[in-house]
């Protein structure tokens, strides 16, 4: 019988859970956009997303997914021909590069493999050779959502910043925005890029790009701006409209404020991070058990390398496919697909799954999920150590 009827949780690594009240809120009619509320309330929004990132300097926003902003990215600071060194520790930095070829940039991929953070001896090395400076920019990602990896861009950016090469660091922070502690200024990021359906709890539409002063001096010579991504009018907009280059994203809007409004005035930011920290943790401890004696296994060995908002792990094929059928299927439960770990033709693709922990999600949320996992091993008869859910509610309990 399927005990699946219910509210559904979907506990993949974005979208994440939107709450109701961001829903609800958007749940309006169509505002004025030529004057009024709308305005103020875009305003506002400005700041408040530059707290998110513990930033004092200029952002956009878009109307785009990701990878809309992954464009904004490189075709605001590069131009054809420029050389770029790409961090890799998953797969997004590849799919990002992957783009980066097809804008005519010059590529130099560095490839960390799929279960460990950039290397900073490395990146050094290849900065310190790069005697001309040819690098113009530097991408990676904080969190790699297929890996699960969480780089450490504090270090990074010192080891940038230590060899003195003025190449751009630019940083994907989608999977990590409001759930893994990021600090823009502090850091030294020229660059960031976000979305709103991770950390920000609001649907897939708005794309979040900050940038410093040395960004907004490279537009000044970047041959790949194209009109309507270029982050000049969405900084100085001299009519409403430009902001977004066309009508505003009114709805997203609505929502986004109203999410802004849950993780700062309410939540609070360091609180918010704070929460995803201890639901990771609850979540490794359930592993860690179910992985005694079994194939099940965490991607990321160092729990220092882990990501808070999203947990890759594995077992013998098929059970991760299988696992993932009964959990949707038979308890309302969605977990995420593994992400270029193996190829979906090559049978191993079914030993990979991850568990997203990031946005709107609590305790009960987070237990409610792990117990559903157990059950599921049961059901199928999945090897499995036993005492998972006890060491997670343990975590839980001395929160
Ligand atoms: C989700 C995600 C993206 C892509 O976002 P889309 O909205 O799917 O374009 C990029 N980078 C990372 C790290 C992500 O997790």
């Amino acid at each position: 019988m399927s005990l699946g009827h219910g509210r559904h949780y979907l506990a993949i690594p974005g979208p994440s859970v939107m709450p109701d009240r961001v829903l609800q809120a958007m749940h309006q009619a169509a505002p004025n956009i030529y004057e009024g509320a709308l305005h103020e309330m875009v305003d506002g929004l400005f700041p408040d997303l530059n707290r998110v990132a513990k930033s004092s300097e200029k952002m956009a926003i878009y109307i785009a997914n990701g990878h809309g902003t992954w464009e904004a990215a490189l075709t605001n600071t590069l131009s054809r021909g420029d050389r770029i060194l790409a961090l890799a520790t998953g797969r997004f930095v590849v799919f990002w590069s992957n783009m980066a070829e097809r804008l005519g940039l010059d590529v130099d991929l560095v490839d960390f493999g799929k279960s460990a953070s950039v290397d900073l001896n490395q990146v050094e090395e290849k900065l310190r050779a790069d005697k001309d400076r040819n690098y113009k920019a530097i991408l990676v990602t904080q969190t790699d959502t297929a890996s699960s990896v969480r780089n450490d861009i504090a270090s990074l950016s010192e080891c940038i910043h230590s060899t003195g090469h003025p190449a751009l660091l630019m940083v994907d922070c989608m999977a990590s925005l409001a759930c893994d502690p990021f600090e823009m200024d502090e850091w030294k990021v020229d660059l960031m890029v976000a979305g709103s359906q991770k950390g920000l709890m609001t649907p897939p539409g708005l794309g979040f790009m900050y940038f410093n002063q040395r960004v907004i001096e490279a537009r000044e010579k970047a041959d790949l701006v194209t009109p309507y991504w270029d982050l000049l009018p969405r900084i100085n907009p001299e009519v409403f409209y430009e902001y977004f280059y066309g009508t505003a994203p009114t709805h997203h809007l609505f929502g986004l404020r109203e999410a802004l409004n849950m993780l700062l005035l309410e939540e609070g930011l360091e609180q918010v991070w704070a929460r995803h920290a201890k639901l990771s943790q609850a979540v490794w401890a359930a592993f860690e058990a179910w992985g005694k004696g079994s194939s099940i296994r965490l991607n990321i060995r160092d729990p220092k390398q882990r990501s808070h908002s999203v947990t890759a792990a594995s077992m013998d094929a098929p059970y991760a496919t299988e696992l993932r059928r009964w959990t949707e299927h038979k308890a309302g439960v969605t977990l995420g697909i593994g992400l270029g770990m193996a190829d979906p033709s090559d049978p191993t693709y079914h030993g990979f799954f991850r568990v997203a922990h990031m946005g709107h999600v609590n305790a009960h949320m987070t237990l409610g999920m792990l117990a559903v996992i157990d059950a599921g091993l049961k059901a199928l008869k999945i090897p499995h150590g036993e005492g998972a859910t006890e060491a997670a509610s343990q975590i839980i309990s001395l929160a």
